[in-house]
């Protein structure tokens, strides 16, 4: 398969007379993670519903190299892009095995027969998650957390050259959510995916997004390395909220640190009292 990067090309959606999305343009080349960050409200999950081509476009093209995304017939777009998506309810009586072999839909036979391929994939992408240890086990019984890693393994499952993935970290331990975020390196870098990760921690996005892009209001308001775009300035006014960045320790990435009114007079005070 060819070089597919994800690519929006001015993007304007609305939900009736609400504009949700106004003129938005970016790439995700393959082998790199974008992080979309901004705050509630902003679009980030419109752009990503949009980006799969499951909401009609006012204006504007997604395109996967020529190919544009909203033309190709839905098996095809389905084997192009996979979509982890923000707080879906599975389906609770089917196992997890069951659930990420319907990743594999969009490449059975007419008959909707699976092969010892997908199996292979299955469980490959079960082990990616860490999760092949409930493979027998009822969706409905597992937590939100685990429930968040078979959705990123049915994604998986789904083989595509570009992956995006809806605030999938929100139900995680630390120890998964730094699991996950390797996971998501991993494909990019490795496996070469283009991947797109909606995200509200910033200091994930930070430490593990190639680039970033700042939406605020439906407008894209930044786009570009970590330090390019965490900036204290860009940050606190998007999310009208002070906040500090310093350097991490050892790591070249900022750390956003919010810096409420009350913080800053304990701060200060400390301070002075130190003295
Ligand atoms: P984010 O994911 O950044 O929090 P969303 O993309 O979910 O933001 O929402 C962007 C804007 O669109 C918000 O103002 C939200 O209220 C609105 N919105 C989202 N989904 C719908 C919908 N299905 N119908 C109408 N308005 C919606
Ligand atoms: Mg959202």
């Amino acid at each position: 398969m060819g070089f597919k990067a994800l690519r929006v090309e001015g993007l304007t959606v609305s939900y009736g007379a609400r504009l949700a999305l106004q003129d938005i343009s970016l790439e995700v080349p393959r082998g790199q993670v974008m992080a979309l960050i901004g705050p509630n409200g902003a679009g980030k999950s419109t752009l990503i519903r949009a980006a799969s081509g499951i909401l009609p476009l006012q204006s504007g093209k997604i395109r996967t190299n020529g190919d544009e995304l909203t033309s190709l017939p839905p098996m095809q777009r389905a084997r192009c892009i996979a979509v982890v998506p923000q707080a879906v309810a599975l389906p609770p009586a089917f196992t997890v095995w069951e659930t990420v072999l319907m990743g594999r839909t969009p490449y059975l036979n007419f008959l909707g027969q699976t092969s010892a391929k997908d199996d292979i994939i299955v469980r490959r992408a079960l082990q990616r998650v860490d999760a092949l240890d409930f493979a027998d086990r009822r969706v409905g019984e597992l937590s939100g957390g685990e429930q968040q890693r078979i959705l990123l393994a049915r994604a998986l499952a789904q083989s595509t050259p570009i992956l995006l993935l809806d605030e999938p970290t929100a139900h995680l331990d630390m120890q998964y959510q730094v699991a996950l975020m390797q996971t998501v390196c991993q494909l990019a870098h490795e496996d070469n995916l283009a991947v797109m990760i909606a995200l509200h921690d910033l200091n994930l996005a930070a430490r593990y997004a190639d680039s970033v892009a700042l939406l605020v209001q439906g407008r894209l308001e930044a786009i570009g390395t970590p330090i390019q775009v965490l900036t204290p300035e860009r940050i606190s006014q998007a999310y009208h909220l002070p906040v500090q960045v310093v350097s991490h320790p050892f790591l070249q990435v900022p750390l956003i640190l919010p810096f409420d009114r009350t913080a800053s007079l304990a701060g200060e005070g400390r301070q002075k009292g130190g003295e």
